[in-house]
């Protein structure tokens, strides 16, 4: 049954007050002391400490074996509010500017109802996540023993998205969300004078071979229907006060993003060949490192149309076709264990242009009802009574 308008209107308070009290991942002291309270109070077994600041609430009902986790993250960014809003930011440099304020009222909201209403039988659990704005807390939640603790058969997850309607929600199979990796070459030749390149090994002029080769992995070594993104983004060597210089050392660095596991292997031996390649061509040495970041958020079929049809039955406007973002969300990191389904819930249109992560934007209060409704369908439809 849809939400009261008293439930509602608590919701929205808290999720103003969320808002108004952002915090850092590994931070949410304040957000995951009223999580926990909200829990609490509706009589769900709660869990702390999972992850740092981690919570999970476990709610049974009946006694079917089924047992599924519904995750909201709720971290905010280090950035200025700008939005001039009553319930904007009070903490300077700080700024729930990606609607995790949001995520994290609906999950409550929803665990209220289920608390309330039941309808379902078997086991969920609902994982309030911190730290997931680059910061790692699936992953730490994860070692901390997650899924030991709390074994399910299927994950959930929802991301707001701008330029759907508040009551319009996307469930699409396959890629959603990009891995997101960072990799570093540096590579080391003899430095020398500017004027005499000749008895030194210039790294500098193999930097520069290399940036323009590694264009060529996207274009000619991952198939052309599989998406791929290899960038550059940082580039040390040399000095500007010394312009007759040839340094010793040359340091690129990037981020490589895919959307299949085998692409994202692909990207790192191929930065790494051509990284070894290009030194032996200028008789250097490279030392080539790659750090893996979220995996990619892949929707699991099954998962998929157990959430497509909980859509379609709480949701006026379901939409099944919708682009894959190179963003991540280290959702990844419990959806690689079991099959995962994240869907994107509409925040009405982009406000004055400001999208995710711009120091304007803000939740849209008219998706809480959708997405309470949305996750106790998805409840009711995979823990079938
Ligand atoms: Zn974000
Ligand atoms: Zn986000």
């Amino acid at each position: 049954m849809p939400l009261s308008p008293a439930a509602l209107s608590r919701l929205v308070a808290l999720r103003h007050d969320l808002h108004a009290h952002p915090e850092l991942g590994f931070e949410e002291t304040r957000t995951a002391d009223l999580v926990a309270a909200v829990l609490q109070e509706a009589g769900i077994t709660t869990h702390r400490g999972l992850g740092v600041t981690g919570v999970v609430g476990t709610l049974t009902r009946g006694n079917g074996p089924g047992r599924i986790a519904l995750r909201a993250d709720m971290d905010a960014l280090a950035m200025p509010e700008l939005t001039g809003l009553p319930h904007a930011s009070r903490t300077p440099g700080r700024m729930h500017a990606c609607g995790h304020d949001g995520h994290t009222v609906m999950l409550l909201g929803a665990a209220l109802e289920l608390a309330r209403d039941g309808g379902f039988d078997g086991t969920v659990h609902f994982i309030l996540q911190p730290a997931e704005e680059g910061r790692g807390g699936a992953a730490r939640m994860v070692a901390d023993g997650f899924f030991q603790r709390f074994p399910v058969d299927r994950v959930y997850g929802l991301h707001n998205m701008p330029g759907l309607d508040p009551d319009e929600i996307a469930v699409v199979e396959g890629p959603q969300l990009a891995s997101s990796d960072r990799w570093e070459v540096v590579f080391t030749g003899e430095g020398t004078h500017g004027a005499k390149p000749h008895l030194g090994r210039d790294p500098i002029t193999a930097a520069g071979a290399f940036l323009s080769a590694i264009h060529s992995i996207v274009a000619r070594v991952v198939d052309p229907l599989a998406p791929a993104v290899v960038s550059a983004c940082a580039l040390e060597a040399g000095d500007f006060a010394a312009l007759n210089v040839i340094p010793d050392t040359a340091r690129v660095g990037g981020t490589a993003r895919a959307y299949a596991p085998e692409v994202r292997d692909q990207l790192e031996a191929e930065l790494d060949r051509i990284a070894r390649g290009i030194a032996a061509t200028y008789g250097l040495t490279a030392a080539f490192s790659y750090r893996r970041g979220v995996p990619p958020v892949v929707n699991d079929p099954g998962a998929t149309a157990i959430a497509l049809g909980a859509a379609r039955a709480a949701l006026p406007k379901v939409r099944t076709a919708f682009p894959p973002s190179t963003a991540g969300d280290d959702f990844a990191v419990f959806s690689q264990e079991v099959p995962g389904c994240y869907v994107w819930l509409g925040n009405g249109p982009a406000v004055e242009g400001a999208l995710h992560h711009n120091t304007r934007y803000d939740f849209n209060d008219a998706a809480i009802a959708p997405g309470v409704a949305y996750w106790c369908a998805l409840v009711r439809a995979d823990l079938r009574a």
